[in-house]
């Protein structure tokens, strides 16, 4: 009996602690992903948004309130370029708010240990190519880790399937000239197996020409922009035309020029180039996503998709179209319906910024709670 009654309690403990992650967030600017919001309830229930309502003055019985007048809540931000080895990195990820990754080369090992991590609060949510198509001696291969190649078409197949067996969740494809490289034709050959086996083909590419071939063979993604011209509008069309999204990765790309420049012998825009190509990208309504590509120059798994925003900014993206390449867009380009959006449904993936990042973008920096599926995200 007196141990029944310690199980109760202990019971009764544990679920009106359950009850806390149940909460309501009043009277705040919602940025849901695609348009703005004023005055709004937003309830998280389980993980999960649950309402988006008109602001009401009664208390919701049972639920934590979370005072937002005055300020401004937009989804979980997501980077859709890195390179994750170590959990440690999902945290530094995740502590900034950015609570999806997209890792777009790594290997089977450490790809379990991120998405083991991943669940989490702490770990951003975890994507990942593993192993990236490549060829001997070409770009992929001087990092040191054996990795898988393709040493001719027959490879292809067998490939693909073997990604498909470790659950990676698209494929990635390096499609780089300065080295040893796939032909054409094998890039074409693996987007196609990837679509076979339903998979996302994404691919790394450093030339307009490389960028507009992959565009014609039908592959889903860039995950860099070209660093060698300024495409033409006509170019850019037979992007936009092809339905290709793109991750710029300006940042990486800009820190890299310098670099770029000296160490080989081929054509380098300069950052005002670069610039003007996201520009381009952005008026012919390609879709871009934020990604950073860290640790590539330093760059950091958190703070520094900031600067990607930046960039987005002096490109000219409009507050509302740069927020959205780090949360909707993406969502969109990967085919993830949970998250992305503030919709009653999906992931409580939130930030609650003391601040308006559509009045003043680097607002990002405020930000004051972080929920990841409803968790607060703390170190
Ligand atoms: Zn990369």
């Amino acid at each position: 009996m007196r141990l029944l009654l310690f199980f109760s309690l202990l019971i009764g403990t544990f679920s009106s602690n359950a009850q806390e992650s149940n909460f309501i967030i009043k009277k705040v600017t919602v940025f849901d992903g695609e348009q703005v919001l004023e005055d709004m309830d937003v309830v998280v229930r389980e993980g999960k948004i649950d309402a988006v309502l008109k602001s009401k003055k009664k208390n919701e019985k049972g639920l934590e309130v979370v005072e937002g007048k005055g300020k401004f809540l937009m989804p979980g931000l997501m980077n859709a370029h890195v390179h994750a080895w170590a959990p440690d990195q999902t945290k530094e990820a995740a502590l900034a708010g950015v609570l999806t990754v997209f890792d777009m080369m790594g290997n089977p090992f450490s790809m379990q240990m991120n998405k083991n991590a991943a669940e989490k609060a702490q770990h951003a949510s975890y994507f990942s190519a593993g192993f990236g198509a490549t060829v001997p001696g070409g770009h992929g291969t001087q990092f040191g880790l054996e990795v898988p190649t393709i040493k001719s078409d027959e490879d292809i197949i067998p490939f693909v399937q073997a990604r498909v067996d470790e659950n990676v969740d698209y494929l990635k494809i390096l499609y780089e000239p300065l080295m040893e490289a796939l032909t054409p034709q094998q890039v074409n050959a693996l987007i196609q197996e990837a679509h076979r086996q339903e998979l996302l083909a994404v691919t790394h590419i450093s030339f307009l020409e490389n960028a507009l071939e992959v565009a014609e063979f039908g592959g889903d993604g860039l995950v860099h922009s070209w660093f060698d011209k300024v495409a033409s509008d006509e170019q850019i069309d037979q992007l936009a035309e092809s339905g290709i999204w793109i991750v710029p990765t300006a940042l990486v790309i800009k820190l890299y020029l310098p670099l770029t420049r000296k160490n080989f012998d081929v054509d380098v825009i300069d950052e005002e180039g670069l610039l003007e190509n996201i520009r381009k990208m952005y008026q012919a309504d390609i879709l871009l996503l934020a990604g950073t590509d860290p640790p590539n120059a330093q760059i950091n798994y958190g703070t520094d998709l900031y600067k990607e925003l930046y960039l987005f900014r002096d490109a000219g993206l409009t507050p509302i179209d740069i927020l959205k390449t780090a949360t909707s867009n993406v969502a969109k380009a990967f085919q993830l319906d949970d998250r992305g959006l503030i919709q009653p449904g999906l992931r409580a993936d939130l930030l609650l910024i003391d601040g308006n990042p559509l009045e003043r973008i680097e607002d990002v920096e405020k930000i004051e709670r972080i929920w990841k599926a409803g968790e607060l995200v703390e170190d």
